[in-house]
């Protein structure tokens, strides 16, 4: 219904212009004509033509009430959502990685998931842990058997302190997760004596060692890359290898596409698992954490290029790029930034043009010219020799600031926005800059063409 809608504007802007008006003129007349519907609307629509299997109506989904309706209005929503970022990436008021237009969710292609959420009105809600172990779901799905206990959130849930708004349901792998979304008050805990007592840690992320900490834990400075995706490589091979000799459509290849995407999820759950452990060491141990400022979408760009100017290296900078991701930057940070909050801690951020590996940590002098293979820091003025991941995690550690609204509402995420920069994404996009920290010489190709398609300009 959007997508037409927007179409039948754009047709009658064509129409105008034809007639001889310009681009703008033609969008100024028509200002106001058209409306995209959203969420009521369309719910409304789907109502009229959802048919019924009960009564026998049929209709797009006569199946309907097998699944509680929040299933269908979730889904709109997340519509409006698309919708409003795409135009909103567009005219440039949303900063960040441009956003694509709206597209459908596909088969085997997305992430297969659903939300449900609760209707406010109602006293009881119908969303609910019964017991540890099981949870409602409501219409079809009566309830579900968790594998896990659910005994923290339970407790949370009967005394109060929490409020469940809504819960997503989604399949990773062979197994199918339901992730619950609560309202709860809490006080942002004092600092303990023991973080106190630690104070701050600096951390530089790199990929030879996962970090370099600047206060040792576990009486060791550098924490090992897991390379998880490496590791399971060969697996991975072999899984897909088998998947591409199945014939297609046929059960054999079901379920070596199964077998490839368990791989994968395993992969996930390790790096998560791994991220997880060592964030909450990191924030309950120390009062303040200090990292680097990373453009991770900038450091992985790739470097295939354009079929007019095709890039160098492609292959290796796609493997880097690989063990990148796979060392999951942005994601350590996100975990910092909610964690620190959580257990009283503090994030403090490096800006990204500081040269942190070149600077001396003991006097400040900087070392003009410092080639990747040095692994050793030596400074000409103080004579300190200390590792050189060891040395920038020393100078995270004292140069890092918290930022500013990080301090009034620790912890929402709110304190650094991911998605503002502190560049205008549409000068951005027209320097065709990008404000990347990164010490690889890797190949920087031209970046590469855009998958956003918007069909017709909005
Ligand atoms: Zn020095």
């Amino acid at each position: 219904m959007k997508k037409d809608a927007h179409q039948r504007w754009r047709d009658e802007v064509d129409i105008l212009i034809t007639t001889g008006l310009s681009e703008k003129d033609a969008r100024t007349r028509l200002k106001g004509t058209s409306k995209i519907p959203n969420k009521p609307d369309v719910y409304k629509a789907f109502q009229h033509l959802r048919g019924d299997a009960a009564q026998g109506i049929d209709g797009i989904a006569p199946w309907h009430a097998e699944i509680p309706t929040y299933v269908f209005q979730s889904a709109f929503q997340d519509a409006d959502r698309a919708w409003k970022n795409w135009l909103d990436s567009y005219t440039g008021k949303r900063a960040g990685r441009r956003v694509g237009y709206p597209r459908f969710k596909k088969k085997f292609r997305s992430r297969d998931s659903f939300r449900l959420h609760h209707d406010a009105k109602k006293p009881k809600p119908a969303l609910r842990l019964e017991g540890y172990r099981r949870l409602r779901l409501g219409g079809a799905l009566k309830t579900v058997r968790l594998h896990g206990s659910a005994k923290p959130l339970h407790r949370l849930v009967s005394s109060g302190r929490a409020v469940v708004q809504s819960v997503t349901v989604s399949r990773g792998g062979t197994r199918w997760y339901a992730s619950v979304l609560c309202k709860v008050e809490t006080d942002v805990p004092d600092p303990t004596h023991r973080q106190k007592a630690n104070g701050r840690i600096g951390l530089d992320w790199g990929l030879n060692h996962l970090a370099a900490l600047s206060t040792p834990l576990d009486g060791h400075h550098l924490v090992d890359n897991p390379r998880h995706l490496r590791h399971a490589s060969k697996r991975l091979t072999k899984a897909q290898r088998a998947l591409s000799r199945t014939q297609k459509g046929s059960a054999r290849r079901r379920r070596a596409a199964a077998r490839v995407g368990k791989l994968h999820h395993l992969v996930a759950e390790q790096r998560a698992t791994f991220l997880h452990t060592l964030t909450k060491r990191l924030t309950t141990t120390f009062a303040c954490v200090a990292i680097e400022d990373l453009n991770v979408a900038g450091m992985t760009r790739s470097a295939r290029g354009t079929v007019q100017l095709p890039g160098k290296n492609v292959s290796s900078k796609a493997g880097l790029n690989r063990s990148i991701l796979d060392a999951a930057p942005a994601e350590l940070r996100r975990q910092l930034e909610y964690k620190t909050s959580w257990y009283g801690s503090h994030i403090a951020i490096l800006d990204r043009w500081f040269p942190s590996s070149k600077t001396c940590s003991g006097c400040g002098w900087r070392n003009p010219s410092l080639p990747l293979s040095e692994r050793e820091f030596v400074c000409a003025e103080c004579g300190l020799r200390l590792d050189r991941d060891l040395n920038a995690a020393r100078n995270i550690a004292a140069h890092a600031e918290v930022p500013a609204s990080g301090t009034g509402a620790p912890g929402r995420g709110e304190s650094v926005n991911a998605r503002g920069g502190c560049v205008s994404p549409r000068l951005l996009r027209e320097s065709g800059q990008h404000p990347s920290k990164r010490e690889d010489a890797a190949p920087s190709g031209p970046a590469p063409p855009r998958r956003s398609n918007p069909p017709t300009f909005p």
